[in-house]
Parts: C-alpha cells; structure tokens; sequence
C-alpha cells in the first residue's frame, strides 16, 4: 500500500480573511511503519488527518491510495481501509468493550466474529474479563486499548490516531505507543499518528513535521 499526498494546499475562511494551512505540500506513507505528525498548535495536523480520513474535504491537490484517488468513494474508503482512534477514545459509554469492538464489524457490513474479537483485544491486553465490563468501568489506558482494538478489527492498512495518547500519563501512553509500533511492525499497518509529545515522535520511523506551511520528513 501506498498513500500518496500530491501538491496540497488548503485554506479555510477567518471573518473576511483567508488563512492558509498547507501550500502545496506532497508526502507518502507506507505499510509497516509508524509515523507522527508534528507541529505547533493551530499548525493544521488534526485538518491533515481529518483530509487523509476523507472527513474534511480536499481543495486543491490529490490524495491517492494505490493510485486512486480516495475522494472518488470515500465511503468505502473509510469502510474498508482505514481505522480511526481518537484523544478521548470515542466509545460507547454504555456497551462493553466487545460490544463497541463488535459493533465497528457490523458497521461495517460482517457478522460479529467473538472469537476474533476477544483474541484481538487480549493481543492488546484487555483480558476476557475485561472486554464483559462497560467501558465506563475501565481505565484511560484500557479504554485507548479497545478503541485501538476497533480501529484493527477490520483490517484496514492505515490507522489514523489523532492525539492518541493525549489524556493519558506519561507511563500509559508509552504502552499505547508500543502497541501502535507492534501493530506497525508486526502487522504491517501504516500508522498515523498526531502528537505534540517530541519524546514520541522520536520513535516513530517518520516524523513528519508541518511548519510554515510546508511539512518536512524527519527520519528516525
Ligand atoms: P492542530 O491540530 O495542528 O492544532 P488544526 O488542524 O486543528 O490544528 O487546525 C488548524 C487551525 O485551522 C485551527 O485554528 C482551526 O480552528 C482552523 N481550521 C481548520 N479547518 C477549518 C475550517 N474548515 N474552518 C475554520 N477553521 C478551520
Ligand atoms: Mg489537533
């Protein structure tokens, strides 16, 4: 898989003045690594990732997976290739953690597979136990797992974490970054994922960073 970003540009409208966030920008990603998009608040990294899920509208350039562009259906395209996984994690509050999980299948037009469920969310280390109570009960970290358990689930070859470990402590999102490595790594996903923390940025295989309206590849 390839996801290429061709000569983007985008503005939006403040009062009567026009505010650039991207001018003509181009960049890729590519299975099996886990990148981070970085910059200064306000600097356009939640409108990149919102535009690389189809959630915001494109302007001016393209963005192609394999070479088709991913506006031409972006239905399908968020059906089938990729997962989202969000700050404050976005469950429902009231099903538990292998309901939310089964949900997103369904969702997604494939029957509920138990199975599939508990060994995804105990690979990410919500036991069976667990996964039975509301999601309510858990903790910050166990609810980023499942939200990342949903997220997998399908299979998709791109996950878009935006802030992902944002409400969570030092010690807690250094487990949520490894299993998004371990999912980059192990299961070939591409990994997107915004954050101002330069301590994760540094592991992450790519770091992007939007600055002045461009965006710079920084390796790691
Ligand atoms: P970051 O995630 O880097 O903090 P954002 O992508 O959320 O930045 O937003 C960058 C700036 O652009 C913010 O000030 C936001 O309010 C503004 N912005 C983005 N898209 C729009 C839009 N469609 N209409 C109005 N303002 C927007
Ligand atoms: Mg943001």
């Amino acid at each position: 898989m390839i996801l290429e970003i061709k000569n983007l540009s985008f503005a939006y409208k403040d009062g009567d003045k026009i505010k650039q966030l991207f001018d003509d920008v181009s960049l890729s990603f590519e299975n099996g690594r886990f990148y981070c998009i970085t910059g200064p608040s306000g600097s356009g990294k939640t409108t990149l990732l919102s535009l690389i899920g189809t959630i915001e509208n494109i302007q001016n350039g393209q963005i192609l997976l394999d070479g088709k562009n991913i506006f031409d259906d972006p239905a399908s395209y968020r059906k089938d290739k990729v997962g989202f996984v969000f700050q404050n994690y976005n469950l429902i509050n009231y099903m538990s953690a292998v309901e939310n999980v089964a949900l997103a299948m369904e969702i997604a037009g494939r029957k509920a597979d138990m199975h599939q469920i508990i060994g995804t969310l105990d690979l990410l280390g919500i036991d069976k136990e667990t996964a039975q109570k509301k999601v309510t009960k858990l903790s910050g970290g166990e609810q980023q797992r499942v939200s990342i358990a949903r997220a997998f689930i399908n299979n998709p070859n791109l996950i878009l974490a935006d802030e992902a470990t944002g409400n969570l402590d030092g010690e807690t999102s250094d487990v949520i970054v490894n299993i998004l490595i371990l999912l980059a790594h192990k299961f070939n996903k591409c990994i997107i994922m915004v954050t101002h923390n330069q301590e994760i940025a540094l592991q992450a295989d790519i770091e992007y960073r939007i600055e002045n309206k461009k965006i710079s590849m920084i390796k790691h």
